[in-house]
């Protein structure tokens, strides 16, 4: 059975190795939800092989065999982390991305008050309103989307939180008080974009942004200042390429003193503009 073990496991190393840039940390998470045991576990033989362990090898291969289809780990597991927590996933929700942090990072050191009012759109895993609801305690989130099984999920995300509330609904249709931040990441993808082939699991909702991609950025960007307190923040992340059409539509919804941030990998990525 060692034996079989040792091959079992290499054997999907060589096959995510196809589609993973980092086979061995996936195998080990696929084992361990499988098994039920610790990731180290998946490199020893260290355990008994009864018929319940022979189960939990056969979801293991079943697992091994979605993930080579291209299914993102985090849509196997349930689970991805983003800043400093780990946050429930679901077909429902995009999968929170490392560059999105940075929403998170600028709010965070560029807003010193001690009690302000936030509003995420948009919010699908709660990832960006659950982390800064996290780190201010004393600051008020809302948070939007307009799908109510992605709600159900950041509820579920921001469970033991008292400064975080969720609401359904378009953009800022029907949003009724005013915010000192709004943020969002909304989708930003063009309808025609060839990227759309590899996030073919993901919700298109939380994907597409129209022809030109501007689509939400443009409904939130027109509408924003009605619920933006006087000299109020707009935080929003964009495409690589966005920049300047970003920064056009908010000058024409007279915006002022924008300022744009790259992300880790060079890109333009997130804006900010004064009401
Ligand atoms: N705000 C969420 C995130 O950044 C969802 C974004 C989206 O669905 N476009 O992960």
């Amino acid at each position: 059975m060692n034996r079989s073990l040792d091959e079992l496991r290499q054997e999907a190393i060589k096959k995510l190795e196809k589609i993973s840039g980092d086979p061995l940390r996936e195998y080990m998470e696929l084992f361990s939800l499988a098994t039920g045991l610790s990731k180290t576990h998946a490199l020893t033989n260290f355990f008994e092989v009864n018929s319940k362990r022979i189960e939990d090898l056969r979801l293991l291969e079943t697992y091994i065999s979605q993930r080579c289809t291209g299914v993102p780990l985090p849509y196997i597991t349930g689970i991805e982390g983003f800043w400093k927590k780990e946050f429930r996933v679901t077909a429902d929700t995009l999968i929170p991305r490392p560059e999105t942090e940075l929403l998170v990072e600028l709010i965070l050191s560029e807003n010193k008050s001690k009690c302000l009012k936030v509003l995420d759109l948009g919010t699908g895993t709660g990832a960006i309103g659950i982390s800064i609801a996290e780190e201010r305690p004393n600051w008020k989130i809302t948070a939007t989307d307009i799908s109510l099984f992605a709600l159900r999920t950041a509820k579920i995300n921001s469970r033991g939180l008292k400064n975080i509330n969720f609401v359904q609904c378009f953009w800022l249709n029907s949003i009724g008080t005013s915010f000192d931040i709004i943020v969002s990441n909304p989708p930003y993808i063009c309808d025609n974009d060839p990227h759309l082939k590899y996030l073919r699991y993901e919700p298109r909702l939380a994907l597409e942004g129209g022809r030109d991609g501007l689509g939400p950025a443009r409904e939130i960007i027109k509408t924003a200042k009605k619920n933006l307190v006087d000299k109020g923040r707009l935080y929003l992340e964009h495409g690589y390429d966005q920049k300047d059409d970003v920064t056009q539509i908010l000058r024409q919804s007279d915006f002022c003193t924008i300022k744009s941030y790259k992300d880790f990998a060079g890109h333009d990525r997130v804006i900010k503009a004064h009401s």
